[in-house]
């Protein structure tokens, strides 16, 4: 399997800022440089040059430092197309469908509105690590700031298809509060009562709850479960489709 290294850099309040290094070729990136400051010293301290910027999407707390990295270290910047309005300084414009090659790897790119409208995730299937941005989190998904919940659930179910093993990298280190939503939706699911323990204890000791694996959340996580009977029972949905229950479980957690 053609590796990937993944690093996390904690950024501003609870964002994750990712390093990455193909180890065949040497290719490095940065995933949503929130800070150019934390970026360029930690390439600084890794005596490493920097290729690509990745940006899942539009937002400053993803978008912040790359024209100061940009310009530091002479990367490109890669986003999504459908935001290349609002994203200064973007060189490559990336949309659904077509290859993006990063080192020795061909990264699928998927548009996930909903978030906002121009979402993309990076998805290397070969090294089985998934950068979502602000799509899914752990026993989380994203504010539905520029899209339906149907839109949000579509862009979901997009990750169904990846293998359990995938490694999910996503935005923010909002676990905590996360599993405590879960419990109140599926208090029953003995598999997200365990891992909610863990990220008590976790996050109690400073420890990220990131990276997170596909498998984990599709047995722990709500907004992955629509279908799920006890979620849906506990809703009183039993007969409702996954879109509209899937849209009920984020109205919850607005209001949570
Ligand atoms: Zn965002
Ligand atoms: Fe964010």
């Amino acid at each position: 399997m053609a590796a990937l290294d993944v690093e996390l850099l904690e950024a501003l309040s609870d964002n994750y800022v990712c390093l990455v290094v193909d180890p065949a070729t040497g290719t490095s990136g940065v995933v949503d440089p929130a800070e150019a400051d934390l970026v360029l010293r930690a390439l600084e301290e890794r005596d490493r040059k920097l290729d690509w910027i990745l940006n899942t999407h539009h937002h400053a707390d993803h978008t912040a430092g790359n024209l100061e990295v940009k310009r530091a270290t002479g990367a490109k910047i890669a986003g999504p197309a459908a935001d290349a309005h609002r994203i200064e300084g973007l060189d490559v414009e990336l949309v659904e469908g077509e290859n993006f090659v990063f080192g020795s790897h061909d990264v699928r790119i998927l548009e996930t509105p909903g978030h906002t409208s121009g979402h993309i995730a990076f998805f290397f299937a070969d090294a089985k690590v998934l950068f979502c941005g602000d799509t899914l989190f752990a026993l989380g998904c994203g504010r539905l700031f520029e899209g339906t919940p149907a839109q949000m659930w579509h862009s979901l179910e997009k990750f169904a298809s990846m293998p359990d093993e995938t490694l999910v990298y996503c935005g923010h280190e909002y676990t905590l509060s996360n599993a405590r939503f879960a419990l109140t939706v599926d208090p029953d699911n003995k598999a997200l009562g365990a891992r909610a323990a863990e990220i008590e204890q976790a996050r109690a000791s400073g420890r990220p709850t990131i990276p997170t694996t596909l498998g984990l959340e599709r047995r722990t996580n709500p907004f992955l479960r629509p279908h799920d009977p006890g979620i849906r029972r506990h809703l009183g949905m039993e007969d409702a489709g996954d879109a509209d229950v899937f849209a009920e479980i984020r109205a919850r957690k607005d209001r949570f």
